[in-house]
């Protein structure tokens, strides 16, 4: 008899990141999950199967990531995608023509375009509210509303939503609840604890871990949206492939050693930051000036390596951007290499000017995403770049 360590929450956190919603492999016995690279299983005769029949539908390397990143989140239930955008894009398609969403006003770039210009024009409506405040969340309420989006920090001006007093307000309305939980990762925050419904990644980031692929996963305690959400995983197709969710699995395993560092470095950089004169601005939910540290300190358990700066002129950005040695300039974020980049012309280019000024996303604006190198280099590198 196999001895499956899965949602098994009596366990810590680190010993679930390693074991859980995995199964030694029957054939040989392998400890690490093998990569199933197939289409498709043999049937023993019509309908005689193993519960495998067609990769789309089951593939056991995905089926274990699913389940060990379920059980990191407190969730039942996991459902990976090709990308964190896919599972932003399945768990839209739980709505009907007519719904209304109300989402953070500074969510991803990628996310507001998938709002806006796909789903706005099959016929759902979408209201851009500060999810900080509760009362805006409240006031955008229609009879049509069926769902709250946001994420917590938000990038890249890590503003937090109060997720208990969003979950209240949804479950008093009977709305979901979701929270895109890529910045934070389960190590830091777990929203379905505080009351949402569906918690969704882009295992791309913070979960993968090394930069080394696109993909997404969502989570969810309850039964009757996974049954719809394994059907639209399944309908729709955008599964990710077996290497792909493998690469994410070996990534979750040293998550806690991953974000421990990433978190002190974030810590250690923002508050060097924070004291220089020609930084205007810092935002990191770690540092006590941050106008909600006191929530950061109550939801979340750690601040990561996130941090956001504005350095007071589009040409003094432009300059630090391109003079960093171990900051790489790219996109994308949560690796273990740090890197640096401009939002208002990198990630959030798809957001109308217009609003990425309403919410403080300057062009002088950057985005740091500290990695696990070490912390002294980190910060001589950033020393040389604001002082060229
Ligand atoms: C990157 C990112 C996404 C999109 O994920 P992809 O894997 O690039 O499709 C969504 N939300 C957040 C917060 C992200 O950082």
């Amino acid at each position: 008899m196999t001895r499956i360590l899965h949602d098994d929450l009596e366990h810590g956190f680190a010993t679930r990141a390693v074991h859980s919603g995995q199964v030694p492999d029957p054939l040989a016995g392998a400890v690490m999950t093998p990569i199933y690279q197939t289409s498709t299983y043999i049937q023993e005769g019509l309908g005689k199967h193993k519960g495998y029949e067609y990769a789309r539908t089951q593939n056991p390397t995905r089926e274990v990531l699913e389940r060990n990143v379920a059980s990191l989140e407190g969730a039942a239930h996991g459902f990976a995608f090709a990308s964190g955008l896919a599972s932003v894009d399945a768990v839209l398609k739980l709505l009907h023509a007519g719904d209304h969403v109300i989402c953070g006003e500074n969510v991803y770039g990628g996310t507001h375009r998938l709002m806006e210009q796909i789903f706005g024009r099959l016929g759902l409506h979408f209201t851009f509210v500060n999810t900080r405040d509760i009362k805006a969340i409240d006031r955008a309420r229609t009879p049509a509303t069926k769902m709250v989006y946001c994420e917590t920090p938000t990038n890249p001006m890590m503003l937090l939503t109060d997720l208990a007093a969003v979950g209240d307000l949804t479950q008093a309305h009977g709305l979901l609840f979701t929270v895109d939980n890529t910045f934070a990762t389960p190590f830091f925050q777990r929203p379905i604890e505080h009351g949402a419904d569906l918690v969704l990644h882009s295992t791309t980031k913070y979960l993968n871990g090394h930069s080394d692929m696109v993909g997404g996963l969502v989570v969810t305690k309850r039964d009757d949206l996974a049954e719809r959400l394994g059907f639209i995983q399944n309908a729709a197709g955008a599964v990710p492939g077996p290497f792909d969710c493998w690469l994410a699995l070996r990534g979750t395993k040293t998550l806690p050693l991953r974000m421990r560092q990433h978190d002190a470095t974030g810590r250690r950089i923002a508050a060097w930051l924070d004291g220089r004169a020609d930084v205007p601005k810092v935002y990191y939910p770690g540092l006590p000036s941050h106008p909600q540290h006191d929530l950061a300190c109550r939801q979340m358990s750690g601040f990561g390596g996130m941090i956001s700066i504005d350095v007071g002129d589009p040409a003094r950005a432009r300059r630090v951007a391109e003079g960093t040695r171990i900051f790489r300039l790219a996109e994308s974020l949560g690796g273990v290499e740090s890197l640096i980049g401009h939002p208002a012309s990198m990630t959030h280019a798809s957001v109308p000017a217009e609003m990425r000024r309403a919410m403080g996303l300057t062009d002088s604006l950057l985005r740091l995403s500290c990695g696990i190198e070490d912390p002294d280099d980190l910060i001589a590198d950033l020393e040389q770049a604001l002082t060229r």
